[in-house]
């Protein structure tokens, strides 16, 4: 393997390893520029690149060299002078590819995905104890176990934590973690060079088999029948496979109807998207990991505005990170606006401040107190219209809305909305008024 290939296939894996915004951003406008004495040299466009590479990458990098050469390289971040030709084309020492350690990182895992960083609520905690228990139990429970749900809910993350714990049980394991559309790439190449023979016995010899995205064999009649047999092999030997896809089973009719005799003992879990507390403990917490001070209320701001994919939740924190860090400009919620800027134009721009002001403003009542714990009558009574209509114009959970009103229980929100949907049904004066709030608040007008 000559070093530009080196460099591509370790972009190849990291592609898998980060998401995909910070992909973009970071690894992907970046060269190999040479590689000496084992130390390979890395073109950047600035010097902050180097920088950020150099705090947040370099380990995944690191691991990914070493994954794809079998060799601990360095890694340098260079900014090459104007005019200077990256020097890749010279003869280079042989990197010989080694393989058959028994990594993560050679599972195509990445470290950081593990149960331990991933944050439960709600929406995935089904999901997230099915994957425990079918990491420690391999085979004996949930065979196969399937996980469905939207976009950057946390699907890739629960089935390679799945893998990283195994693993750690069982150093020999014989596990594959590939995402289906890999699977369906590989498949081609051992029909057009005539290797399918070792393709079926590279799958059929697993423990584990992680299968992500299996909605990608939709109309790819071929692979699904592969990938069925396989598993059929694979389940009589008694291995676990997991799937994950963001559908359910019964909307990829050709595998749920094949599935389904087996899918008896299996079991078939969602994941939701998150409610506002675990968003917000997510970004917390990547935060910490970026040691990066991050207060509640910019938390809370974000969290509030990204709504229904994680991925974007920490693609904003990113951002955020990074115009702060290059323009000096202290973390307020306007940084945290622009940073969000291009990010969310599919999300609901609305967001709970603006009930919040709406109605005390209505009411004529401090915004503290209607935050607060205040039991006087009026403000008791527009505590209860804010509650009610963060449920019937922002569509939040109960759970959610008794957060913005100092962590409240869902029951006293329900009380809330049914005590103001009893009010406007006796008093059409008060039911015009909620009415103007609405509407109000939707159209800023
Ligand atoms: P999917 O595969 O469902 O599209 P991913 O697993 O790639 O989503 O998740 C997107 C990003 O969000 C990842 O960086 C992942 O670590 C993070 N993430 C998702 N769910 C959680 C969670 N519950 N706790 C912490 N991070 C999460
Ligand atoms: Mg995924």
């Amino acid at each position: 393997m000559n070093s530009e290939q080196v460099w591509s296939e370790v972009l190849e894996l990291l592609k898998l390893r980060v998401n995909q915004q910070a992909f973009q951003t970071w690894l992907a406008p970046t060269r190999l520029f040479n590689m000496v004495n084992g130390t390979v040299q890395v073109a950047v466009p600035n010097n902050f690149f180097a920088d950020w590479l150099q705090h947040h990458y370099k380990t995944e990098i690191t691991s990914a060299l070493k994954a794809v050469t079998g060799r601990d390289l360095q890694v340098e971040f260079l900014v090459p002078v104007e005019g200077k030709k990256p020097v890749v084309t010279k003869p280079q020492p042989a990197v010989a590819v080694q393989t058959g350690t028994n990594t993560a990182s050679q599972f195509r895992l990445r470290s950081r995905y593990t149960f331990d960083t991933f944050i439960v609520g709600e929406s995935n905690r089904l999901a997230w104890a099915a994957a425990r228990n079918v990491a420690q139990n391999l085979g004996k429970v949930f065979n196969p176990l399937f996980i469905y749900g939207g976009v950057g809910l946390g699907k890739t993350h629960l089935i390679q934590a799945i893998g990283n714990a195994a693993l750690a049980r069982h150093p020999g394991l014989r596990l594959c973690y590939t995402p289906a559309e890999v699977l369906f790439l590989e498949l081609i190449q051992a029909i057009e060079k005539n290797t399918r023979l070792e393709f079926k016995e590279k799958y059929r010899g697993l423990d584990l088999l992680l299968l992500d995205d299996v909605h990608y064999l939709v109309g790819k009649e071929s692979l699904q029948e592969e990938i069925f047999y396989t598993f059929n092999a694979l389940q009589d030997a008694g291995s676990q496979v997991v799937f994950t896809s963001d559908r359910p089973p019964k909307d990829i009719p050709t595998l749920q109807e094949r599935l389904i005799s087996r899918l008896g003992s299996g079991l078939v879990v969602d994941i939701q998207p998150p409610e506002l507390e675990t968003r917000i403990a997510i970004l917390l917490q990547k935060a910490k990991q970026e040691n990066f001070d991050l207060s509640e209320d910019i938390a809370c701001y974000i969290a509030n505005r990204v709504r229904s994919n994680i991925r974007t939740l920490e693609a904003s924190l990113v951002r955020l990170i990074a115009m702060h860090s290059l323009t000096g400009r202290p973390v307020t919620t306007e940084l945290a606006e622009a940073a969000l800027k291009d990010l969310i134009q599919h999300e609901d721009p609305l967001d709970p401040s603006r009930v919040i002001t709406a109605v005390a403003e209505h009411f004529q009542v401090p915004v503290q107190e209607l935050k607060g714990q205040s039991r006087t009558k009026r403000i008791a009574l527009a505590r209860q219209v804010a509650m009610y209509l963060m449920r019937s114009v922002l569509n939040l959970s109960l759970k959610d809305i008794g957060y913005h009103f100092g962590g409240k229980d869902h029951t006293t929100v329900m009380h809330a909305t049914e005590k103001i949907n009893e009010l406007k049904a006796r008093d059409p004066l008060f039911a015009s008024q909620i009415e103007r709030l609405s509407r109000h608040i939707n159209n800023g007008s």
